[in-house]
């Protein structure tokens, strides 16, 4: 086999045996996990794979890589060799699957093709060999199905129609009641739809059936459907498929044959112990595409108990090997089990707790893994409300626990209404009997997904929790009517398209109306609630290790005492942003105008010192309930016409007045106001520090309020840890004017107080000037935050409330942001400046504090990159402070986890 790579092409193909499971970027998962049970000896068809590479070639070039033609000849010559039959036979053939296989599972959203190989002979020769006329054509029309859809684009629908057609003449609804002379006039029907749709006959060239089958699978990576679900998964666009060639075992070849797909524990809470489905005399898809009903998995043990103990073996072997939770999918063809498929499965939030937590307690693991094992956006999942069930409520029917949530919205009964409604921002809960990859629009637009078929196997499920989505599955008992969009509930409750329902992924309940909701258990936990339950252990112990790994602070937003206190709770160690503008409004707004509309000092020294009062009080509450923690606080930030009456408002009012001959002086004046400091573009206007320089006193008097805030609680033996940070800062002389400033006014306050004051003073980083000039800054800021929202919005030259509305849909599209630069830090760019920013101010002064302020401090892969780039701390907002907790330990153990193997 080798003389067919020249020194300079690389290897195209490779035998399962000479792949394993470390290889998913070259082989796909399929395919390296394929070669990994190849060599552990478990029972694997034998095949190959092409791996990843040759399908970039094909997807950049058009077509397949030169030497790939040979490679795959001489690949399936050995397996020709291997199963001891021939493709294309007539006698006794062999056949092939031909799958995909990525590097990131991407469940159903790419192609396979089955029994490839089979033609108008070889059907005879299979009938013969296996002695099975039904099964041979049963086997040949599900080949020039899939082929048709998969490679020739001719609509499933036309092939499923064809097959209702001859059931409903036949009087059944079970494909089992078709015959074999039933299945063979199907496939001329089905020759008949080819013909029609490519006004080619259906290839009779195994060979050539093989070709176009892998060249189909590779095209299928760039399917709009594939395209979507890896935006929505964030899996980058270019990596390609590889596929698998696998001889064909047979689950259709009558009762003592079938196919399953099973969990070696259970997916949706972790549970242990086995879980899956299973189909007698059924092949490939029948199993997940909902079909015909499954039956669990434990009832095999009753129909084929050979095989079922060795199933139980082989599961256990891979979990042992695996050292996680697995799935499979196998197949028995007449008595004999074989392995299909395996890989470490995707499970909901809560199992994935409770499963780390149990591979500890087993000894498989140990806690840095276990942290290893969750993510942020699984505890995110988990702090989700769920539904009162103490409420009065009327339960419509129940189904299974596919993937958990509380969902309410209006039902629907398909994507296209669904994408619909959700646009003109109503909550919808599609409803389908099954979902098929057709329906990934809708279920991406809903808030929850309700089938009445299939189990927990079944499309609707893997993909729901896939996104994390709301899933109920099965829910046989609802009539579902897509056609005349309405459910039936079994005590007649009809449930029309627009009703609101309300479904429980967890339990599986589907409620009639809106069901109220609750706290999470797991909240409850972080608010320090008594709670218990396995999951709230996992989520402790997990988090408890958390805190002791991680090198990075974690630190809340937080504007008011009782956030603060929140925060404090969900473990925050500091405030690391608290905006002081919302304390401006309200009541205060009068204070504000006055400031503003001031014609001399006087007027604008008494308008400052009716704030001072209220502004001490706000920080005064707030130091108390972070007594003993950092806590920065950022002078006034916003353009101060934000204070200002809405023009068109005070328009109404003037012109009001004027009709009943009256004049306002004051309205008058505040029009003027509102004209004079209009803006442009406010983001970039008159904000920030550049409001404290040209508004005498007005940082001042934040600084005198915190100032002597501190200095009273100092005097109850309080610790309060205030920080003064001024925003948008530029340009270190910016800076140092305002630090002279308010060093003066801490030295009069504590004069006056007798309190020895210990106040640090820094600054935001979030314009590119100022990254850019951090170590001139640094000579005067004891602290950096960078602001990564403006930072972000400076450096792309961008305004959010413009953009984002305006093109940000086209841009993710069209692939220039893999995910919005606002969710996940644009580690090239932004986070370019974040490094130089952070190092240009450590040169300068080695003991800087740098944290950084921002959503994207809650979000978890830029928290990764701030862990890497050796910031000091993260703030985010008070329910993502657990997030950011567990994401930076993460960080911390996959950072020693790279340097151990290097
Ligand atoms: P997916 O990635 O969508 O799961 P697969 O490539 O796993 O697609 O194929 C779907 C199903 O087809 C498998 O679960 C299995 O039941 C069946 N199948 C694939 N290859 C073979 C084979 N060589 N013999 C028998 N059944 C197969
Ligand atoms: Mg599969
Ligand atoms: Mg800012």
């Amino acid at each position: 086999m080798e003389a067919a790579m020249t020194d300079d092409s690389p290897k195209y193909v490779y035998d399962f045996s000479e792949g394993n499971k470390d290889l998913k970027d070259l082989l796909g998962g399929k395919g390296a996990n394929l070669a990994e049970m190849t060599n552990l000896g478990l029972p694997v068809p034998p095949g190959f794979t092409i791996t990843t590479e040759a399908c970039t070639v094909y997807l950049e070039t058009g077509s397949t890589p030169e030497s790939l033609d040979d490679e795959v000849a001489t690949h399936l010559d050995a397996l020709e060799k291997a199963r001891g039959k021939k493709l294309g036979d007539p006698n006794d053939p062999l056949l092939v699957s031909v799958r995909s296989g990525a590097k990131f599972s991407m469940p159903g959203m790419m192609e396979t093709v089955l029994n490839v190989g089979l033609n108008d002979q070889s059907v005879e020769g299979l009938a013969r060999q296996a002695d099975n006329e039904r099964f041979a054509w049963d086997s040949y029309r599900r080949l020039i199905q899939m082929f048709g859809k998969t490679v020739q684009d001719i609509e499933g629908e036309a092939f499923e129609d064809a097959i209702e057609e001859i059931k409903r003449e036949k009087g059944t609804q079970n494909d089992l009641d078709l015959d074999a002379d039933d299945l063979r006039h199907l496939v001329d029907v089905y020759k008949g739809i080819v013909r029609e749709h490519t006004g080619e006959d259906f290839p009779q060239d195994p060979r050539e059936q093989m070709t176009a089958a892998i060249n189909a699978v590779f095209d299928s990576w760039n399917s709009d459907r594939a395209v979507l679900y890896r935006r929505q998964e964030r899996i980058p666009a270019d990596l390609g498929t590889a596929v698998n060639v696998v001889a064909m075992v047979f689950g259709n070849m009558g009762m003592d044959s079938g196919t399953g797909v099973a969990f070696t524990r259970d997916p949706g809470t972790g549970e242990q112990g086995v879980y899956g489905d299973y189909l007698q005399n059924a092949q490939g898809e029948d199993v997940v595409a909902g079909i015909r009903n499954t039956v669990p998995l434990q009832d095999l043990e009753k129909i084929d108990k050979t095989s079922y103990d060795r199933l139980m073996e082989i599961m256990a072997t891979l979990e042992g090997h695996y050292r996680d939770l697995c799935d499979i999918e196998f197949t028995i063809e007449a008595g004999q089990l074989w392995m299909l498929q395996t890989r470490v499965g995707k499970r909901t939030a809560a199992a994935a707790f409770r499963i780390a937590s149990q591979l500890v307690d087993e000894g498989v693991i140990d806690l840095d893994e276990a942290v290893q094992r969750v993510t942020g956006d699984q505890l995110v999942h988990l702090m989700f409300p769920q539904f009162d069930t103490s409420a009065k409520v009327q339960q419509l029917g129940r189904g299974m626990s596919a993937s958990p949530g509380a969902a309410v919205g209006k039902a629907v009964f398909d994507s296209y209404t669904a994408v619909k409604w959700s646009r003109s921002g109503e909550d919808v809960i599609l409803v389908r009997r099954e979902t098929n990859p057709d329906d990934l629009n809708g279920m991406i637009a809903a808030k929850g997904i309700l089938t009445s078929r299939g189990g927990k196997t079944s499309h609707a499920a893997v993909v729901a929790r896939g996104m994390g989505k709301t899933c109920v599955c099965g829910a046989e008992e609802l009539q579902v009517n897509t056609k005349r969009r309405f459910l039936t509930a079994p005590d007649g409750t009809e449930v029309h398209e627009g009703d609101v329902i309300s479904i429980d992924g967890s339990t599986g309940r589907v409620y009639l109306g809106e069901v109220p909701v609750v706290d999470s258990p797991v909240v409850e936990y972080f608010e320090g609630v008594e709670s218990s339950g396995d999951l709230v252990h996992a989520v402790d112990r997990i988090m408890k290790h958390a805190d002791e790994k991680r090198r990075l602070g974690v630190r809340a937003n937080a504007d008011t005492a009782e956030d603060a206190e929140r925060a404090r709770r969900f473990g925050a160690e500091g405030i690391g942003l608290c905006r002081t503008e919302h304390m401006f409004l309200g009541e205060r707004r009068q204070h504000v105008e006055r400031l503003i509309l001031a014609e001399d000092d006087e007027q604008r020294d008494a308008a400052l010192e009716a704030l001072l009062p209220l502004q001490r009080w706000d920080f005064l509450q707030l130091l108390t309930a972070m007594d003993g923690l950092p806590t920065t606080i950022r002078l006034l930030d916003p353009p101060l016409h934000e204070f200002l009456p809405n023009i068109t408002e005070l328009s109404v009012r003037v012109a009001l007045a004027e009709s009943r001959g009256e004049k306002n002086e004051n309205d008058l004046r505040l029009m003027q106001a509102v004209h004079r400091l209009h803006e442009s573009n406010p983001m970039l206007g008159l904000r920030g520090v550049r409001l404290g320089l040209v508004v005498p006193g007005l940082f001042n008097l934040q600084v005198r309020a915190i100032a002597e805030a501190a200095a009273q609680l100092v005097k109850l033996h309080k610790n309060p840890k205030p920080e003064i940070m001024i925003p948008l800062v530029g340009s270190v002389q910016e800076l140092e004017i305002i630090r002279a400033d308010a060093e003066q006014v801490l030295q009069e306050v504590a004069e006056e107080t007798g309190e020895e004051l210990n106040i640090l003073i820094g600054t935001m980083i979030e314009l590119p000037r100022a990254a850019l000039t951090a170590d001139q800054i640094a000579e005067s800021a004891e602290f950096f935050s960078f602001g990564t929202n403006d930072l972000t919005q400076t450096t792309w030259g961008f305004s959010r409330d413009d953009v984002e509305a305006a093109f940000f849909s086209t841009y993710l599209e069209v692939g220039i942001f893999g995910v919005s630069p606002f969710e996940t830090i644009d580690v090239d760019g932004v986070g370019e400046l974040v490094r130089i920013g952070t190092d240009k101010g450590r040169a300068t002064r080695p003991d800087l504090k740098v944290g950084v302020c921002g959503e994207h401090g809650g979000d978890p892969d830029s928290v990764h990159f701030f862990n890497q780039v050796g910031l000091d701390y993260v703030s985010c907002s008070p329910f993502r402070v657990p997030v950011a907790r567990l994401e930076a330990a993460r960080a911390t153990v996959a950072q020693e986890g790279s340097s151990d193997s290097r």
